[in-house]
């Protein structure tokens, strides 16, 4: 993974021009490669002998504490001393004001070792960041300042039990206690925050809750919508100015841990807000300090959502990379059949390793398309991340990205799943078993299709926002970026695959247009998961496509590359055909069919 996470980085996207940009100045290549070595190291010695254990010593709840097992605190605290909790940030936080494609890269080590370990980190990180754009500086000083330095570890909390993929309808209440506490103005929260990554651990003396709740209106009832939705710092254990704890517990209590099909190693909690466990102050609310405006909550959430929604398809990738590796280790071990010749099979003959048989191999190309291609997706998007923190162009950077989030999403979540089971298939019985480690990547790869916005969501966010707005600015720079590949591939022997990518782009535009001729959403997104599907697979095939034009030599390496396009195009972009069918032609099945004929 090493040779061909280098070569996208430096060969392909050209990542070593970052440090001509005056934030990235004092960078070079050489320290861009020694931040990917060190991580790459605590990957493989603190996270990847552990995933296992992770998975085995579930998190468990006495009724008072969490317990986990040591390695997890060994491995996120080692995670924290490295610095990658602040790689990002600017030089006078601590930070190493690294590129967001060089720390996502950096990352992609952690999750292929232990995603489930890495969790606590990575929410950390997007937790601190979120403050850095919109708290006050004491708020900053505070709170995440201590959280980069993996003193407190953060979460998210938006989800209720009633309210998942419809934020507008959460309950959770926020009553002003004090307009002018320093840490800033001062509410008591009650609700309940259900799913809640990280919500529960010891692995740090305190957890810092970013938490959503509505403040009431006039007549003391919450606002529907998302209007009146604010967001709150509500840290497990109460906080001075000087970043002391006070000794006081707020009235955060944990109700129980979810029990889950995979990424078991990351604690997942029902937290109730207010229930009166615990009386800060003498009195029962969880005290929340105000980040920004009130109302302007989800805006703030969703401010670190592009890398939020990288992060979790880069994870996805990884996942998906963890299991071709081992599936492609053992199908050159295992021996298994005999080839097969006109005159039939000599049984006296010895048997060939799986790899050999052509159907193994498709299994095997798939999942290096697949992991491969996500790759590229993956940091692509982040170094469009990079382009409209530093570059030129940004308005059409931003139209490319807006386009390519819930891409970068979700594709790798369904295909690199895909990658998983296929993993799984190539280890036969085996691979069925515990006894090998591709039947828990599968697990905890299930994940990523149902968290930070599901599959759906992000397919209606596609058909239903990003490709119409602007009057379609946003599809017209991605067609811009592919035509420009289609024109240079038609002057060489990929010319075929450019015409069949020219057709692909064209039947999506087509495909767009007719899903939209009624002016009717119900109609228009009654598909809208095939069209995530065709489109993400256009634009795999599109990447696919600029990345074998950026292998040239005669090497095993490229041969693999070339290979692993050659199956995108061939095995691969002709599905596209079916799912823009049911889109063009607003195929009302599903949407007509009544609930009493299930
Ligand atoms: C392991 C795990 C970790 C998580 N971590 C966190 C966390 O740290 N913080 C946090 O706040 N949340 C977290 N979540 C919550 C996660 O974001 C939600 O589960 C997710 O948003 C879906 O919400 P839901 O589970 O209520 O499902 P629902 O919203 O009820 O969705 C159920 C199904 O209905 C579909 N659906 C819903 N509405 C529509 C619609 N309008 N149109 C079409 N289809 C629709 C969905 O696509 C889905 O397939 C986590 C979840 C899990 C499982």
């Amino acid at each position: 993974m090493r040779e061909t996470l280098d070569f996208l980085l430096f060969d392909w996207l050209k990542a070593g021009e970052l440090t001509a940009r005056e934030r990235f100045a004092e960078h070079s290549a050489e320290t861009f490669s020694a931040v990917l070595d060190t991580c790459e190291k605590i990957a493989r010695e603190k996270f990847a002998p552990f995933n296992r254990l992770a998975d085995t010593q579930e998190p468990h709840f006495d009724g008072e504490r969490v317990h986990l097992p040591q390695a997890t605190h060994d491995a996120t605290l080692a995670y924290a001393e490295s610095g990658m909790l602040a790689a990002a940030q600017d030089y006078d936080v601590g930070g190493m004001q690294l590129p967001c494609v060089i720390e996502m890269a950096g990352n992609a080590f952690f999750s292929k070792a232990s995603v489930a370990t890495g969790g606590y980190a990575m929410l950390t990180s997007g937790n601190a960041s979120l403050l850095m754009a919109h708290g006050t500086p004491l708020q900053r000083e505070v709170f995440a300042k201590n959280e980069f330095a993996g003193r407190w570890f953060g979460t998210m909390c938006l989800s209720e039990p009633q309210a998942g993929s419809s934020l507008s309808d959460i309950a959770t209440r926020a009553e002003l206690e004090d307009e002018s506490d320093v840490l800033g103005p001062r509410y008591r929260l009650t609700g309940n925050k259900m799913w809640i990554s990280g919500g529960e651990h010891e692995i740090t003396e305190n957890i810092i809750h970013l938490v959503l709740a509505k403040v009431p209106g006039p007549d003391g009832k919450l606002i529907p919508g998302t209007k009146g939705i604010s967001l709150f710092i509500v840290p497990k254990k109460l906080v001075n100015e000087r970043a002391e704890l006070t000794g006081e517990r707020n009235d955060v209590s944990l109700a129980g841990l979810n029990h889950k099909l995979g990424y078991r190693g990351t604690t997942n909690c029902l937290l109730n807000f207010g229930e009166g466990r615990f009386t800060p102050g003498g009195r029962k609310g969880a005290i929340g300090y105000l980040v920004g405006k009130p109302g302007e909550g989800l805006r703030a959430m969703f401010h670190m959502m592009n890398e939020a929604r990288i992060g979790v398809g880069l994870g996805a990738v990884m996942l998906g990379y963890a299991g071709y590796e081992a599936s492609l280790d053992y199908a050159k071990q295992r021996p298994q059949g005999r080839p097969m010749t006109a005159a039939g099979k000599d049984a006296a003959s010895p048997q060939r390793p799986i790899i050999e048989h052509a159907d193994v191999r498709r299994m095997l190309l798939a999942q290096k398309s697949y992991v491969e291609g996500g790759l590229a997706l993956e940091l692509y998007c982040a170094r469009l991340v990079d382009e409209l923190a530093t570059g030129d162009d940004k308005a059409s950077t931003q139209a490319l990205l807006d386009v390519l989030i819930p891409i970068a999403k979700s594709w790798p979540s369904e295909w690199c799943l895909e990658s998983n089971s296929l993993a799984i298939q190539v280890l036969g019985g085996y691979g069925y078993t515990r006894d090998f480690p591709v039947e828990q990547y599968w697990r905890d790869q299930r994940l990523n299709m149902i968290h930070e916005g599901t599959h759906g969501i992000q397919a209606l966010d596609l058909l239903g926002r990003k490709v119409v707005q602007q009057g379609g600015a946003s599809l017209a720079a991605l067609a811009a970026r592919v035509q420009q590949t289609i024109e240079r591939a038609m002057q060489t022997d990929w010319a075929p695959q450019a015409n069949q990518l020219a057709a692909a782009l064209a039947q999506v535009g087509g495909a767009t247009k007719k899903a939209w001729s009624t002016g009717e959403p119900e109609e228009a997104l009654a598909n809208a998961v095939p069209y995530l599907q065709a489109f993400g697979h256009t634009v795999l095939a599109w990447l696919w496509l600029d990345v074998a034009l950026a292998v040239a030599a005669d090497t095993d390496f490229a041969h693999g590359k070339r290979a692993a396009a050659r199956y995108f195009f061939a095995y691969e972009l002709p599905k596209i055909g079916a799912w823009l069918d049911v889109v063009a032609r607003r195929e009302p099945l599903c949407r007509d069919i009544k609930t009493e004929y299930f």
